[in-house]
């Protein structure tokens, strides 16, 4: 296939692309993601397959704020509330226990989901758009760089995803940070770009 790269603000095409069951490489704040239909087991299956990503590692999914998540968990906690308030849009992915509408692809067969918000304006929007979660890992092949921009993820998938939503060298250009609130004390399951003091803070506060 041919991969249609949108340099202008007009996401139509991506959205089209998303509800299709396409995969789009997406800019967020941290890296790129490569993002299909989150709630479409066939399209999320694609992203595995093109990454080559091992089926027992979960997926997160981009939402476009903490209502927009509650279809997806079986319960929000106030903690949640509070981090999501705080950090989103932002480069922090909370653990949750995920509802019945999440397909056991998405969570690799287990009990929780990752969810965030990414701090960028073209995601965001793609998010309204389509009005769905868009489950999306790194853009990169298993076990290679992330991509921090669009020329780097048309190194690993061109000719091989439907699109490329070009919003130009993430600012920040490493992981977010993974927090699983399904445990009490919380753990922190990556050390990303949101420094874990300021996890703290907010949850003491
Ligand atoms: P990536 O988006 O490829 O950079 O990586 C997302 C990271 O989130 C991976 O390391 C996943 O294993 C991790 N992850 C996604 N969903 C979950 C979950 N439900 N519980 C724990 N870790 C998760
Ligand atoms: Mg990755």
């Amino acid at each position: 296939m041919e991969t249609t790269v949108i340099t202008n603000d007009d996401l139509a095409y991506a959205a089209d692309a998303i509800r299709r069951g396409g995969l789009v490489a997406v800019p967020t704040d941290t890296v790129y993601g490569l993002a299909a239909n989150g709630l479409n087991a066939e399209a999320v299956a694609k992203i595995y397959e093109v990454k080559g990503r091992p089926a027992i590692k979960p997926l997160i999914l981009l939402v476009s704020d903490i209502e927009a998540a509650e279809v997806f968990c079986a319960e929000i906690p106030d903690a949640a509330r509070k981090l999501a308030a705080a950090f989103w849009p932002g480069p922090l992915t909370i653990v949750l226990p995920h509802s019945d509408v999440v397909p056991d692809i998405v969570t690799a067969g287990g009990k929780t989901v990752g969810i965030r918000c990414p701090n960028h304006p073209k995601t965001l929007e793609l998010l309204r758009l389509t009005g769905l979660p868009l489950a999306a890992p790194s853009a990169n092949i298993s076990d290679m760089p992330s991509p921090k921009s669009a020329d780097a993820v048309l190194e690993y998938f061109d000719g091989v995803i439907d699109c490329v939503i070009d919003g130009g060298v993430t600012s920040l250009g490493f992981e977010s940070t993974i927090v699983d609130l399904t445990s009490e004390p919380y753990k922190i399951l990556r050390q990303g770009a949101l420094p874990e003091e300021d996890i703290k803070r907010v949850l003491k506060a």
